[in-house]
């Protein structure tokens, strides 16, 4: 099933990972296994089972059948080996870089990745005697000098939440390897349908399933992708510490993601419409959009993404409190702190990605105060220009 070139992405969202139903008494769709143990006859084939010489589960903190559907079918997306899942997108994010890291160790990144990954770079790694070095992030250059000093992660974001950002992962992953450190991408924006990492050199792709790969805000989880070699350890990592994910939420998933392909391109298509509209309006000052020419990394973006996503950001004119008078007017977009789903949905980064910063420490990572995130839902693209024309009117 993971022939690329014979099989597309939607084919293998909706039949990746589904082998596992064969199992269950000709049930054409993934049950939800919510057993915690699995029931053996004899010793041996318990055994066997445990030592991983026969296929089977032994206890769903480790495997699940549910959830292992849902692994499949992402690392099916993923063009991976290998995949292992999380309660949510920060378990998958700090069990990879525990699994990773030592004391002594050094991590590259930049400034401005999620802001629960920030606190990770900045609160939790430091006292553990790894040295953190969080770089300007469209400063390509920058990057490769400080890779080029060693360290054991270098880990990238693209696009960045919430100032949509452009890393280029196959220059980047291209220094990493010179050090010997392993490259890992948060693809959680970009999507398996817009951006395959690991295609473009990375070692490790991860995401916040609670996102696009659900698509309708109602599951947390998170997953990472690699070599079998790679994700064994992480998994051993995640299996003991048990940041698990649920088999329902993973059912969710499985659910969610047979509309991953359809349900993105329509969002590529609606952020890409309000981006332009967006643009002209006398009222905005900044819009990102990768897919605006006017991006500073619009090139290398077209070179990586097969589509620019559905989430964009920009600021209007009188910061804070212009957002305080426009956004409540919005009728088809929910003010939440969740992205990725079929409704579209707002929400500045003071209240959302970057609540636990300090005005400090988003000034440091570059976020103006008045800027908002725009996450494009898949509703009519009219009807969300109209919206936000009558909205931007109060102003
Ligand atoms: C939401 C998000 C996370 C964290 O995921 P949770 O499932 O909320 O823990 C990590 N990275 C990015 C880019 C995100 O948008």
């Amino acid at each position: 099933m993971s022939n690329k070139k014979t099989v597309g992405k939607s084919t293998l969202s909706i039949w990746g990972g589904e082998q596992e139903h064969e199992l269950y008494e000709r049930s054409t769709q993934v049950p939800v296994v919510h057993s915690v143990s699995f029931g053996y006859k004899d010793i041996n084939t318990w055994q066997n089972v445990a030592l991983e010489k026969e296929p089977g589960h032994i206890y769903s903190r480790n495997t699940n059948p549910t959830v292992r559907a849902f692994e499949d079918k992402v690392k099916e997306l993923e063009y991976a080996e290998a995949a292992t899942s999380f309660a949510t997108g920060m378990a998958a994010i700090s069990n990879c870089l525990a699994t990773f890291l030592k004391p002594g160790d050094r991590v590259v990144s930049i400034k401005d990745s999620y802001g629960g990954t920030n606190k990770i770079f900045n609160d939790f790694l430091p006292p553990l005697n790894i040295d953190v070095t969080l770089c300007e992030t469209s400063d390509f250059e920058q990057m490769e000098l400080e890779i080029g000093k060693g360290c054991a992660i270098v880990y990238l974001e693209t696009p960045t939440n919430p100032t949509i950002k452009i890393l280029d992962i196959k220059r980047l992953s291209i220094a990493a390897k010179k050090v010997n450190a392993l490259v890992v991408v948060d693809n959680t924006f970009a999507t398996p349908i817009n951006q395959n990492p690991l295609q473009l050199g990375a070692d490790i792709v991860l995401h916040s399933a609670s996102k696009y790969l659900g698509g309708h805000a109602d599951a947390l989880g998170g997953v990472i992708c690699g070599s079998k070699e790679l994700v064994k350890q992480v998994y051993h990592y995640r299996e003991i510490n048990g940041a698990t994910l649920s088999p329902m939420d993973a059912y969710s998933f499985i659910r969610g993601m047979k509309t991953l392909k359809l349900r993105v391109e329509r969002q590529n298509d609606n952020a890409m419409a309000v981006a332009r509209w967006l643009d002209k309006h006398p009222q905005v000052e900044q819009v990102n959009y990768p897919g605006l020419e006017s991006h500073l990394h619009h090139d290398v973006a077209k070179e990586q993404m097969s589509g620019f996503g559905g989430m964009l950001s920009f600021s209007v004119k009188g910061g804070l409190e212009a957002i305080k008078t426009f956004l409540p007017k919005l009728q088809y977009a929910h003010m939440a702190a969740n992205l990725g789903c079929v409704e579209t949905v707002v929400g500045p980064p003071v209240t959302t990605s970057h609540v636990e910063c300090s005005a400090d420490e988003r000034a440091a990572a570059g976020i103006p105060e008045g800027l908002v995130r725009y996450s494009a839902g898949i509703e009519d693209i009219d009807d969300l220009i109209a919206d936000l024309e009558q909205a931007l009117a109060h102003l």
